[in-house]
């Protein structure tokens, strides 16, 4: 068991939930090693040649936490802060978040540690196409699959598929989150956020609630977060503030989600969009709201912060917003907090569809994705509900104890452990 402490890296941070809930199941000594540790871990150096001819030596990372499920599954995020701690700590989620849906993968995540708001088009292309070279021996499409995150996109994807199969010949299930031309999935751009609001609806139909009127603020206007408040306003919720990194804005009344993602398109930025009262960026998570989504950065809900949330719903559209002392004091004043594991699980089940289709050559339609989306994330809300109602617990820690028991399942029956 890992001591709680203020300082944890985000690594020991999963890995603090993950042993509770193990602990509780009584998990064998053994077991819990291997599945509190990475399979493998690999750091490559990339010299990137800059538009003006010099080169730039910047880092990349790819951690594969656990295969027993299936093939390795995660993201890439380009950030200047991604290093190994962190997407250690991501592959770990992306194991029990691919469990908890219960599709057939296990958990890995990338990293490139560089500002993308330095780099021109041309740069991120070289950038993109020699780290899939470099990783292109431990990835494979029944090996590793990457997909987007934070500061990645389709455009990304699109760049490795095609540096994959310059080699391996052309290969469209080596990543998912593609563009739709190439063997991307309809509905998959959509699919984190959608999957926030799924869940986020049925825990409000639990609650005896319904969507009307609820007041919801976003943090983040990224892919998740502008599809997640986009959804969240079409179901009747009233998004009274987003944010982004260069600003926040406010309308009591309700934002028009549609006026700011054009003025957000055109200004680069939420911020001063018509309709709209400016806000202090940091205060947007402190607001009285009935719902606060954070969905940017880990690490934003912390002991600094956690006695001034007034939200009694948190949707973690983000991965690891809450650290494991934040969680205890927000427990302790009864929020209910949908996690990351569950809460943003929708665009790897759509990155799962995805590789389906690319491995059948076969597409589907969009109303097809989002009906099993809906399927598989209302399933595995109510399973997670249920657990935390017979053991008992919260909703953090019945995923937990899902995820770990499918996960050790697997592993056993392979006989690792
Ligand atoms: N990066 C996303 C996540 O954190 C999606 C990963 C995927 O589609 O493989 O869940």
């Amino acid at each position: 068991m890992i001591e709680l402490r203020d300082d944890m890296t985000a690594f020991e941070s999963v890995n603090y939930f993950f042993h509770k809930a193990a602990q509780a199941a009584e998990l064998d000594q053994q077991t819990c090693e291997v599945l509190s540790g990475t399979y493998r871990e690999i750091r490559v150096q990339i010299p990137l040649r800059m538009d003006d001819g010099t080169v730039n030596t910047v880092y990349g990372y790819r951690v594969q936490h656990n295969g027993a499920r299936g093939p390795y599954k995660g993201g890439v995020r380009y950030h200047p802060a991604a290093n190994l701690d962190e997407v250690r700590a991501l592959a770990s989620l992306m194991t029990w978040k691919t469990a908890i849906v219960d599709i057939p993968f296990g958990g890995a995540k990338g990293g490139i540690q560089v500002d993308i708001g330095e780099l021109s088009q041309s740069e991120l292309e070289r950038l993109t196409r020699r780290f899939m070279s470099q990783v292109s021996y431990i990835v494979g499409p029944h090996r590793d699959i990457m997909a987007p995150d934070m500061n990645t996109n389709a455009q990304t994807m699109a760049w490795m598929m095609d540096a994959y199969g310059q080699s391996k010949g052309h290969t469209p299930a080596i990543v998912t989150g593609k563009p739709v031309p190439l063997g991307g999935s309809l509905g998959r751009d959509a699919a984190t956020g959608r999957g926030c609001v799924i869940v986020l609806n049925e825990l409000v139909r639990d609650l005896g609630k319904r969507p009307d009127g609820l007041t919801v603020a976003v943090q983040g206007f990224g892919n998740v977060g502008s599809w997640a408040a986009r959804l969240a306003a079409e179901e009747g919720y009233r998004v009274v503030a987003v944010s982004d990194v260069r600003g926040a804005v406010y309308n009591e009344k309700g934002l028009d989600i549609e006026v700011l993602l054009g003025h957000a398109r055109e200004a680069g930025s939420v911020a001063d969009a018509p309709d709209t009262e400016t806000m202090d960026g940091d205060a947007i998570l402190e607001l009285d709201v009935d719902v606060l989504m954070p969905a940017a950065l880990g690490e934003v809900i912390t002991k600094s912060n956690a006695d001034r949330i007034r939200a009694p719903l948190i949707v973690e559209a983000a991965n690891h917003p809450v650290t494991p002392v934040a969680d205890e004091m927000l427990r302790d004043r009864g929020t209910t907090i949908l996690p990351d594991i569950l809460a943003n699980a929708g665009g790897v089940t759509v990155s799962y569809f995805e590789w389906t289709q690319n491995i059948q050559q076969f597409s589907w339609d969009e109303e097809q994705v989002n009906a099993e989306l809906h399927k598989r994330m209302s399933n595995a809300y109510q399973q997670v509900r249920d657990y935390a109602q017979a053991h008992d617990v919260d909703l953090r820690q019945a995923g937990f104890a899902l995820a770990v028991d499918r996960v050790a399942d697997a592993a056993h029956l392979r006989g690792y452990v």
